[in-house]
């Protein structure tokens, strides 16, 4: 049966979830955007009223959301700023780790330390060196004894500078690509491992964005996730499981990008009348909800899928509803920016953040090329063409 419909209690959250981002997110947005503060106060918030840590288990006490309440929060909170739910989401991304393949004493241990107060999670495979080749890291991990010790830097990592967890992927020394590749639980008060200052960024100014540096950081062999050389994998899982929830940061900032357009359009005035009586106007804006619309299906396609346990299908869906939330998204920041004409481009206006915010989209958790790569591999290798006679 295909249900294109929220339950009663789906629309309750969503109502919900809507309000806390209007009342406690949206104000603070451009704050945020400006001093480029860690947002902590509006995330503690968010731990409170139950919006972070969505996927975690209840048994552990997180929310237990389904992946489809995970997109539809995710959708609601990024309409109200795009940063702040890059910081807050960032703990299910580091979350989902230990969820996936992690022990029950990793789980009992991690997961109820996120969900008993407010702490952070990180997800580390990115480095100075590599972001799209996840295969070809270069932190390296090497048994002594009962500990590993881990050398290497890790970057861009979100969230980095205030984790109280960062799970780390490295390679078994002499290992090459996929097949030497660990994921480790790492405390953050690990002797050998720093943090670097918070980069400055063009979007999501509010997420924290850190190096982390490993010098012989030992880390005890029990804080391994799953076997040696499982880390690729586990890394491949957990973006099936988080790319949707990009696709929904993406429709809710084109969704807000949308609202303002059609705001201003209904009053700005152009040639003695409303811009939004211009045909060009009025199409600009009919392609935006059509796009929104169908980010929306994607996302949620994907969520279904994986709350139904289709893995391959749930994993080509994710990359569709990420390539195409993020391509949308950015497209529909700077059409809304056009409908702004100049004040589009002045700071002092909404649109411009959300232009800035769209772009991250179509880099983290695997740009827009590599999505490609993802559905391009499938059709030409899975794929089963209809026609079978050319
Ligand atoms: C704000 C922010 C937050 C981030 N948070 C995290 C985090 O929490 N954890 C983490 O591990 N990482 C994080 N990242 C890193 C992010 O995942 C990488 O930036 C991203 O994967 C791209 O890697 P790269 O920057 O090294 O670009 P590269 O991999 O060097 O790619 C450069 C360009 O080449 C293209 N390209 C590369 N390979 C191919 C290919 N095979 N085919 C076609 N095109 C290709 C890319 O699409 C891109 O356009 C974050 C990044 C940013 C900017």
């Amino acid at each position: 049966m295909i249900d294109f419909q929220l339950t009663q209690e789906q629309i309750a959250l969503r109502d919900k979830v809507r309000r806390f981002a209007l009342e406690e997110v949206l104000p603070v947005s451009k704050k945020y955007d400006r001093s480029e503060e860690f947002p902590r106060d509006v995330l503690e918030k968010a731990f409170k009223a139950g919006f972070m840590n969505l996927g975690i288990p209840k048994e552990y006490g997180g929310a237990g959301y389904s992946a489809i309440e995970t997109v539809v929060v995710v959708e609601e909170m990024a309409a109200a700023c795009a940063g702040i739910t890059t910081s807050a989401y960032a703990n299910d991304l580091g979350a989902k780790p230990v969820i996936l393949m992690g022990t029950e004493t990793q789980k009992r241990k991690v997961l109820t330390a996120l969900t008993e107060k407010l702490r952070f999670i990180s997800f580390a495979t990115s480095e100075p060196n590599m972001g799209s080749d996840v295969a070809g890291l270069q932190a390296t991990c090497e048994r002594d004894g009962d500990n590993y010790v881990l050398n290497g830097n890790k970057f861009f990592i979100t969230n980095g500078d205030v984790a109280d967890f960062i799970v780390i992927f490295a390679r078994l020394k002499g290992t090459k690509r996929h097949e030497g590749i660990c994921a480790f639980i790492v405390p953050r008060d690990t002797e050998g491992l720093s943090t670097g200052t918070p980069m400055m960024k063009l979007g999501h100014r509010a997420s924290d964005t850190a190096v982390v540096m490993l010098h012989d950081a030992r880390v005890p062999a029990e804080n391994r996730i799953g076997r040696e050389g499982d880390g690729f994998l586990l890394a491949m899982l957990t973006f099936m499981h988080t790319r949707p929830a990009i696709g929904a940061m993406a429709t809710g900032l084109a969704r807000s990008a949308m609202e303002y357009a059609i705001n201003y359009a209904k009053q700005r005035d152009a040639f003695e009348q409303k811009i939004a009586s211009f045909q060009s106007i009025q199409h600009i804006v009919a392609d935006m909800y059509a796009r929104i619309e169908a980010m929306r299906l994607l996302t949620w396609k994907a969520a279904w899928l994986l709350d139904h346990g289709q893995g391959a299908e749930a994993n080509l869906a994710s990359s569709c509803a990420k390539l195409v939330g993020a391509e949308d998204a950015m497209r529909i920041a700077t059409d809304a920016l056009q409908v702004y004409g100049g004040r589009g481009y002045l700071e002092q206006y909404a649109i411009a953040k959300l232009f800035r915010d769209a772009k991250l989209f179509q880099i983290y958790e695997g740009t827009s090329q590599v999505q490609r790569n993802i559905i391009s591999r499938y059709l030409f290798k899975d794929y089963q063409p209809v026609i079978k006679t050319f």
